[in-house]
């Protein structure tokens, strides 16, 4: 039987969204009790090189992605903001400086939002409509939080991780597209969670994917694929693909293991994950997913 050079998974018809974290390796959630805001502008500037790297694997691989950027990042790397909507993908929002959105009030998260968005807008020419809380930071704490990007003009928000996690979660919210605003089609599309033991797993990046044996998320994307017939989203950050970061001294043994390990192996299994699905940006998933979306809203409201 000759062998085809075709991986069966390229061939199902849903195509998943792919997206980066623009973030600099020490704006993470992990080293926040570490370094100081204050201290940012001291460190080492990593992030447009790490993204540089991105946008030719993305483009040695023909896929178009989402790449969620800090206000600050967009601030010290205009240039970079251009390079990334000129080679095709779509620039969108993570927020001003990686504050969490249950660290805010509603106005305070306004502000945010507001802020990060003229800049990325300004540095790049294009509009953003697409936005992601710093560490899958909206929850039930924040209601608020979809009226005001509706406000601002936002078509959707991939801030979610339906799941109980040390650092983040929302473990009631729906593994998949909805809307979670009545009158708005504002949609929100959750971060990808498999169901292994009948409980959800996280499988949609993040320490997980780096530690984890490439196998796992492979099979969760594919039951995600196949099985439940929805686009996964994925996520992944620029100092991911920099094993020779600077290390952060005094940090939680726990933030640095799960900061650091398998750094060096993450390219090549970025590579693999991207081969063996199809992937495009995150606002032509939320548009695919629109209708889906506004059907789980009637089983959200009820
Ligand atoms: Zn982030």
């Amino acid at each position: 039987m000759e062998h085809s050079p075709v991986k069966p998974e390229a061939d199902t018809a849903v195509i998943n969204g792919l997206s980066v974290d623009v973030e600099d390796w020490f704006q993470v959630g992990a080293f926040e009790n570490v370094i100081d805001r204050e201290d940012w502008d001291g460190l080492a500037l990593r992030v447009e090189d790490n993204v540089l790297r991105i946008l030719d694997m993305f483009g040695e691989a023909d896929v178009k992605a989402t790449f969620f950027t800090l206000g600050w990042v967009a601030k010290r790397h205009g240039p970079l903001m251009r390079r990334i909507v000129e080679a095709g993908h779509e620039l969108a929002s993570h927020g001003y400086d990686h504050a969490r959105v249950f660290t805010f009030d509603r106005k305070e998260f306004g502000e945010d939002i507001a802020k990060a968005q003229a800049i990325l807008e300004d540095a790049s020419g294009a509009k953003i409509a697409g936005y992601r809380a710093p560490s899958f930071s909206i929850d039930q704490r924040t209601p608020w939080a979809y009226e005001e990007l509706a406000a601002q003009g936002y078509t959707y928000s991939s801030s979610v991780a339906p799941i109980a996690h040390d650092h983040y979660g929302w473990r009631e919210a729906p593994r998949f597209a909805f809307n979670p605003l009545e009158g708005s089609d504002l949609v929100e599309i959750p971060v990808t969670t498999a169901i292994l033991g009948g409980r959800r797993v996280a499988a949609g990046g993040g320490g997980f994917f780096r530690v984890l044996p490439y196998a796992f998320s492979r099979w969760a994307i594919r039951q995600v694929n196949r099985e439940e017939n929805r686009p996964a989203v994925f996520y992944f950050h620029p100092w991911e693909v920099d094993p020779d970061q600077p290390r952060v001294p005094g940090a939680p043994i726990k933030s640095r293991l799960r900061h650091y390990t398998n750094l060096k192996k993450m390219a090549p299994k970025l590579r693999e994950l991207i081969d063996d699905f199809a992937w495009g940006r995150m606002d032509e998933v939320a548009e695919r997913e629109a209708a889906f979306a506004k059907a789980l809203q009637d089983e959200w409201a009820a």
